[in-house]
């Protein structure tokens, strides 16, 4: 198949595009380049710098190509698009950013969205994996959370994807679109030492850490110690992206095989396991063999105390099964691209 990549210039949007050649498909990635990497694009994919809000350049890459269609690799291909599947990564990902800026995660994830969204359906292309987040859950009232617990975002970046899960409830009901949302936790960790997470600022807490092992920065803040939690930190659910992008191109597999009258496919992706902000610094410290010094900061706003995955619906489901589960592996992947990569791409 012809799969468009939006925000294949990404962390984990660059990842799912070189699983995706791997698998034989083929890759167009879509990227404005304002927060990926022009070098983290895999170089057997097609690359169009261009905008989700620009709906001309959407229309363009969408056009009809006389052939490409009856070449897809998927008999039940059903797009007269020249591309038979998108996969949507492009968006703000900051959740302390979002509750400072929020109207900006809502152009960028739910307006920029819908826009990607109408240029699809207009070309006919039905088949959609939606990059969706933890975020949607809010403080959970339960744990592990399940992917049917109430959606309550404390965060507008949360909010901002949430919205577009709505949206796709209803296309799915009135145009049929086929999807899958894939709400990942803590994505973390590098599929090769030369390929990770660069962001610019960073705000993640694996990187942050690690740049302090670097020699980069002196320590890195713990935002809130007084979260009921058992050491007072957040606790998160790490997930290594190669594990996440295994786990599209199952979701993708998965639409394929779907009928009209079809459910969408929406999974929760993590481990299962929770580490707090003090463990993840552990760990790093054993890992690197640096100190790590830590600030004991105010709470960042927004931030839920705790978010631990269910993933056994995507493992009943569709037989997804993390290679990577240990955080320890996770946080040497991560060490390996950072060591080798101190100042990110291109430098
Ligand atoms: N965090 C922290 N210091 C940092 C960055 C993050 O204490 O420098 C905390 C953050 O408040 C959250 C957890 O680490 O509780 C994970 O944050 P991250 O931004 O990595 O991911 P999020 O859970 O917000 O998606």
């Amino acid at each position: 198949m012809r799969i468009l990549v939006t925000g294949g210039a990404g962390y984990i949007g660059s990842v799912v595009a070189e699983e995706l050649l791997l698998a034989g498909h083929e890759v167009v990635v879509l990227d404005n380049l304002s927060r990926g990497h022009r070098e983290a694009v895999p170089k057997n994919a097609e690359l169009v710098a261009g905008d989700l809000a620009d709906r001309n350049c959407l229309d363009q890459l969408f056009r009809s190509r006389s052939g490409s269609a009856s070449s897809s690799a998927s008999p039940s291909t059903f797009s007269s698009s020249s591309i038979d599947a998108v996969m949507h990564f492009a968006a703000l990902i900051e959740a302390g950013e979002s509750m400072k800026t929020p109207e900006t995660f809502f152009r960028n994830n739910t307006a920029n969205a819908l826009t990607l969204l109408e240029a699809m359906l207009a070309a006919g292309v039905k088949r959609f994996v939606f990059s969706s987040t933890a975020a949607l859950f809010g403080n959970p009232e339960r744990t592990p959370i399940q992917e049917d617990d109430p959606l309550k975002p404390t965060n507008a970046y949360g909010e901002s994807k949430l919205l577009v899960e709505r949206m796709l409830a209803w296309l799915h009901r009135i145009h049929g679109l086929r999807y899958a949302c894939l709400r990942y936790f803590n994505a973390a960790g590098a599929s090769r030492p030369d390929k990770g997470e660069a962001h610019d600022p960073e705000t993640h807490l694996i990187p942050r850490i690690l740049q302090v092992a670097l020699g980069r920065a002196d320590h890195v803040q713990i935002f809130g110690s007084d979260y009921p939690t058992p050491d007072g930190t957040c606790v998160r659910d790490y997930i290594h992206v190669s594990d996440l992008a295994k786990a599209h191109l199952l979701a993708l597999e998965a639409l394929g095989k779907q009928q009209p009258d079809s459910k969408p496919l929406i999974y929760n992706l993590g481990n299962g396991q929770g580490f707090s902000v003090k463990q993840v610094v552990e760990v790093a410290r054993k890992i690197t063999g640096h100190p790590i010094p830590v600030l004991e900061s105010p709470r960042r706003a927004g931030d839920p105390a705790v978010l631990i995955a269910s993933s056994e619906k995507i493992q009943r489901d569709l037989g997804w099964k993390p290679e990577f589960p240990d955080l320890e592996s996770i946080m040497e992947s991560a060490w390996r691209w950072h060591r080798s990569h101190p100042h990110g791409y291109g430098a």
